[in-house]
């Protein structure tokens, strides 16, 4: 698995973090693959070359253009995200590319568990809000027990010096394992997002991923954007076709 983690590194080497690029298969994508190729070949299912069957995927790609206008409010609203990440991550391994740990503590999504995996940025933004892009956008990815992931966006706007941020940009470039101890300042106050289903961003791009993008920005300072834009800028994929899927909003 380690090796397999390095492989992929350099396969998105422009991404500061690997975990998004090196998902473990989930039972989710079985199940919507399996569904889908019912769907397609009804018919004529031949079990006998089970190995030619069709795979139907693609269509829920990340990241997506979020229309405010167009998203729906939650019916029966429970969404709830509550952030319990760590105050100390001591473990934090950074090669230069990847905050990784395995002690991040944990995000809870409407009653389930997920436990903090890694944490990334990309500069400009992956997500648009009305075809805007912002200056940066972190990904912190969530795991689940069952191997469901759950990304949450967070975007970054030019205002005041962020520490949490400060302390990547300190162990990226020093390439030392330092603690970060401000990942809270990461996450804004305020927990309403937009919801949708899509795909991990960088190859191999698995979809039925849950994606919750913050719709309150955190604030960086511009001395801030200008460090990590020399270390990695333009590490942002082009959005995707949102095809028939529905984007929720949650508020607070
Ligand atoms: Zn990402």
């Amino acid at each position: 698995m380690r090796k397999k983690q390095l492989a992929l590194l350099l396969l998105c080497g422009v991404t500061i973090s690997i975990g998004a690029c090196s998902p473990k298969e989930t039972g989710a994508q079985k199940e919507t693959t399996e569904s889908s190729v019912v769907k397609h070949n009804e018919e004529h299912l031949d079990y006998d070359k089970q190995e030619g069957w069709e795979f139907a995927s693609g269509n829920m790609q990340s990241p997506i253009d979020i229309q405010s206008a167009k998203a729906e409010k939650m019916t029966a609203d429970t969404g709830t995200i509550s952030v319990n990440y760590s105050p100390d991550i001591t473990k934090a391994e950074n090669n230069g590319h990847s905050i990784q740990m395995t002690d991040g503590g944990e995000a809870v999504i409407n009653g389930r568990h997920f436990a903090l995996t890694q944490f990334h940025f990309h500069a400009e933004s992956e997500h648009t809000i009305d075809g805007k892009h912002y200056p940066l956008e972190a990904h912190f990815v969530n795991t689940a027990q069952d191997g469901r992931i759950a990304v949450i966006g967070v975007f970054f706007k030019e205002g005041t010096e962020n520490k949490g941020f400060q302390e990547v940009l300190d162990d990226v470039t020093n390439k030392v394992d330092q603690p970060i101890t401000d990942i809270g300042d990461m996450m804004p106050a305020n927990k309403g997002y937009y919801h949708y289903l899509g795909s991990l961003t960088t190859p191999p791009l698995n979809e039925n991923v849950e994606w919750y993008v913050m719709k309150e920005p955190v604030e960086v300072s511009k001395a801030q954007i200008e460090s990590f834009k020399q270390l990695y800028d333009h590490n942002n994929r082009k959005v995707q076709p949102l095809n028939d899927r529905v984007i929720l909003e949650h508020d607070e």
